[in-house]
């Protein structure tokens, strides 16, 4: 019997016959020393290494279109300044190179990528490869500036992180996808005011703007941005993107604002097909029309279903009706130590293990779970080859220590009072040090009547009992920004996204490690003996939800959260006009310690 990877068959036919030989002698018993002539076949194929490399090699044989396209497809960057010199000797002018075989190479990464048979991660190599050619090239146009005048791009975008809002990796690759359908990016960055958008699109004469954000409040500041384009007339289509953003959101909140063309676009695969379809005079107004008539369709569906959706419970009477939690079985367990404590320079070695890397492929739209993404039959051979470019990078990251985790965390004593929590300075709970306030869940329940909030499982103030929460603010970003921005600045955006990534990986690592040093200064994590699968699903006592999220929607509380822990001092992270951490690669929330204690979805409220 044996377990097989479906994905990995093989043709029967298509095995090479002196190994399938071997094989089957073995699997049929058909000679006594089918072992030893399949162990020693085994030591010949070793080095199997050595005659792919031959493989690789007969690539450099062909024209020298061919090398490039070639060296685009695959992301190879070894040849490119050989190759592309050959090609400026052979063509009357540089630019010819570029708009030739350089733009016919992105052209075939272009269709492969639209069809589903090339991802982004492959797809971001191959731009490094185009930039790579093109700074060859550079000095060779300075000296021909008229011709310089002449390139000519598809159309100009200007793309931004709207302002309060600090997350780009998903707005980077759009940018490079962008970048090597021929457009011409001007990526603004992060932390960007409406005017200064504005402004440079008008300078510009762009074609397009993109916003980008990945927080809640970062909806309203893109709305702010379309109302602000219609007050200064502008017409160009307006494109949103983001993992808060959505067709519904778009199209009742930020469409009916502005009248040019606002459209949502999903994801980086996306992105080419809308801007091109946009641009395109034979399609232009029929794509509009199209989009204009889906937004006017979800505004409608959503009046339906707000019209017939019952209004929230009184507050009242869902507070009445909150759960009834056991306080004595297991006991409030009482922490070793409380008050705060910081983490100066925690060694990011001791954190690598903790991390959870089903969201950096995530990142690269290669959906699934590690490690099993890695065998995926679609994805795998992408996913193996992002995930190894990522040990590389991570391995030099520890090497040479370029980023700095910082955390600091703490735990006190604490007691609701209604869907407040009070947190004192000591045990007396004479001295409130800050006080915490959640939402309650107000939708009406069929199948239920308990109606969650996050402060039911502390022990009431009236209770007598004295209970505890924790809090957490911790980074792996300092250090992070800088060394994206030397690998750009050589050309390299894939590492230069990779190593934001791997920032925000090592950010939630931190996390979990705090997490479980806290389980176990409570006490009833000391003999926890979870591995890091197991800490991933969650499967520890207690919960540490973070502001934004669905438990605790209010960004706000996070200003609590950072005076409680002195964050800003402590840890070096800061917090914008919008709540969002800042630098990027930063988690912060609270913990909960009551083994009853879930995440949930806060829902709809009532004023
Ligand atoms: N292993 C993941 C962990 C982050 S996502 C990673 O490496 O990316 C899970 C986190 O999101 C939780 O630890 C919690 O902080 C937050 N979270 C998830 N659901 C939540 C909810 N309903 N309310 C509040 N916080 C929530």
């Amino acid at each position: 019997m044996a377990i097989v990877n479906a994905g990995m068959i093989t043709v029967y036919d298509d095995i090479e016959k002196e190994l399938l030989e071997k094989v089957e002698d073995v699997l049929l018993n058909r000679r006594p020393d089918a072992t030893e002539r399949l162990i020693e076949f085994a030591e010949g194929v070793k080095g199997s290494a050595r005659s792919k490399e031959k493989d690789t090699d007969a690539w450099r044989s062909g024209t020298v279109e061919e090398r490039l396209s070639h060296a685009l497809v695959k992301g190879i960057t070894e040849f490119v300044d050989e190759d592309t010199e050959e090609a400026r000797r052979k063509y009357p002018k540089p630019l010819d190179v570029i708009e030739g075989p350089l733009m016919d190479g992105m052209k075939v990464v272009g269709s492969l990528f639209g069809e589903g048979k090339m991802f982004l991660p492959q797809v971001v190599k191959s731009a490094r490869v185009m930039k790579k050619a093109v700074t060859y090239l550079d000095p060779f146009m300075e000296a021909e500036k008229d011709q310089k005048k002449g390139k000519k791009s598809r159309g100009t975008i200007v793309i931004a992180t709207v302002k309060g809002d600090v997350h780009d990796i998903g707005k980077n690759i759009v940018s490079v996808v962008l970048g090597c359908n021929n457009y011409e990016v001007i990526d603004l960055g992060v932390m960007v005011s409406c005017e200064k958008i504005l402004n440079t699109a008008r300078e510009t004469d762009a074609d397009f703007i993109g916003l980008s954000g990945l927080i809640t409040p970062s909806l309203d500041e893109m709305a702010h941005n379309a109302s602000e384009m219609k007050r200064q007339g502008f017409e160009l289509p307006l494109l949103i993107g983001g993992a808060t953003t959505s067709k519904a959101h778009t199209a009742v909140k930020i469409a009916p604002l502005y009248p040019g063309v606002t459209c949502r676009v999903s994801d980086a695969s996306q992105v080419a097909g809308v801007c091109g379809k946009l641009l395109n005079p034979d399609t232009r107004d029929a794509f509009a029309k199209e989009i204009k008539a889906e937004q006017e369709q979800a505004r409608r569906r959503y009046e339906e279903s707000r019209s017939g959706r019952a209004t929230p419970l009184p507050l009242a009477e869902v507070r009445a009706k909150g759960p009834t939690l056991n306080w004595t079985e297991p006991p409030i367990s009482i922490p070793s130590q409380l008050g705060l404590q910081v983490f100066d320079d925690y060694p990011l070695d001791d954190i690598v293990k903790y991390i959870d890397w089903s969201p950096f492929f995530w990142a690269w739209e290669l959906k699934g779970v590690f490690p099993k993404i890695l065998e995926h039959a679609k994805y795998g051979p992408q996913a193996r080859e992002v995930y190894a470019d990522a040990r590389r990078l991570l391995d030099d990251i520890l090497e040479k220590k370029t980023f700095k985790a910082r955390a600091a965390i703490g735990l006190w004593p604490a007691n609701r009072v209604g869907d407040d929590v009070e947190i004192y300075t000591d045990a007396s709970r004479i001295q409130i040090l800050t006080t915490f306030h959640f939402l309650r869940q107000q939708k009406e329940k069929t199948g239920s009547d308990i109606y969650y909030c996050l402060a039911d499982t502390i022990a009431p103030k009236d209770s007598e009992l004295v209970d505890y929460i924790g809090a957490f603010a911790v980074t792996a970003g300092h250090g992070v920004e800088e060394y994206a921005k030397e690998l750009e600045n050589q050309g390299n955006d894939y590492d230069a996204i990779i190593a934001k990534a791997l920032g925000d990986r090592l950010a939630e690592a931190l996390a979990e490690l705090m997490h479980k040093k806290v389980r176990e200064l409570w006490g009833f994590g000391k003999d926890e003996n979870l591995g890091t699968e197991a800490l991933i699903k969650e499967k520890y006592r207690g919960i540490r939800p973070a502001a934004g999220y669905p438990a605790c929607p209010d960004h706000t509380e996070k200003r609590l959260l950072f005076d409680l822990l002195e964050a800003e001092k402590n840890t070096g992270i800061t917090l914008t006009e919008n709540f969002a951490m800042y630098p990027a690669s930063s988690v912060s929330g609270l913990y909960f310690g009551h083994p009853d204690a879930r995440y949930f979805a806060v829902g709809p409220i009532g004023r």
